[in-house]
């Protein structure tokens, strides 16, 4: 039988009070959670990569910091790391909606079984897809990682589909960062079509940005170098499409 986790078992590496930037138009709080299965060359947060580390924060203070801005904040981000490795996810979830708050998830799709369990609880969802499948691996620079990250995309979309017209419908954006050596320009076009065909309709694609990631990262020549402008993209095929 598997043992069932409680929310004080969160692994949590950091939690940020008020955000404007991880939840688009929602005020919320961000707790970040320790651990994640890839090791994306660009990576931000590379220090939560480790599922062993100890991540430092007590859920209870997490808790007692969302108690005193109840009224003051419209939603709870969960995010990484990878989020979807802890099996504490889901009451933690529960536990912030139980105060009144909205739930929002960062993840890239590594678990789609523990995804499938907190989509209920979660009211909009970030979700990276990071390539087309056949150039996943090179990204996340773990074998086999294409499948769970499209798996995942599937799970959210029919949810989604599921809960259109209900009081509580759930949002999503699918992000997509950008770096030469992780995707050129016309991959990116086709990813955005293969997206669209999938039936998203808000993508955000992310210009990298060198700062918190591990050095040395992949040498790009000057012929690589991504030009990336939105008329490149398959714009019309989304409700929204932002280049970040
Ligand atoms: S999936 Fe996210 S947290 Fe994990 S290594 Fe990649 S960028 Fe970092």
């Amino acid at each position: 039988m598997v043992r069932t986790a409680a929310a004080h078992e969160l692994n949590i590496a950091g939690f940020t009070p008020f955000s404007t930037v991880d939840w688009p138009d929602t005020l919320a709080a961000t707790v970040f959670l320790q651990g994640c299965p890839w090791t994306c060359f660009y990576c931000h947060n590379p220090a939560l990569i480790d599922p062993r580390a100890e991540g430092g924060v007590a859920w209870s203070e997490v808790v007692d910091l969302l108690c005193d801005r109840i009224g003051l904040l419209d939603g709870v981000v969960f995010s990484g790391g990878e989020p979807t490795l802890q099996r504490a996810l889901v009451p933690a979830m529960e536990a912030v909606r139980a105060l009144g708050f909205r739930v929002g998830l960062h993840t890239g799709g590594a678990y789609p079984g523990l995804l499938g369990l907190a989509l209920p609880h979660v009211d909009w969802v970030g979700l990276d897809i990071k390539a087309l499948p056949g150039d996943y691996d090179l990204v996340t620079g773990r074998p086999n990682s294409a499948e769970n990250a499209w798996r995942s995309l599937e799970l959210v979309l029919g949810n989604r589909l599921l809960r259109a017209g209900s009081r509580r419908p759930l949002d999503l954006e699918v992000r997509t960062t950008v770096h030469p050596a992780a995707i050129d320009d016309a991959h990116l076009r086709a990813l955005g079509c293969r997206l669209a065909d999938a039936g998203v309709d808000h993508w955000a694609v992310q210009r990298f940005r060198a700062a918190g990631t591990r050095v040395p990262l992949p040498r790009v020549s000057d012929a690589e170098a991504s030009n990336l402008r939105l008329d490149d993209l398959p714009v019309e095929r989304f409700q929204s499409l932002v280049v970040r």
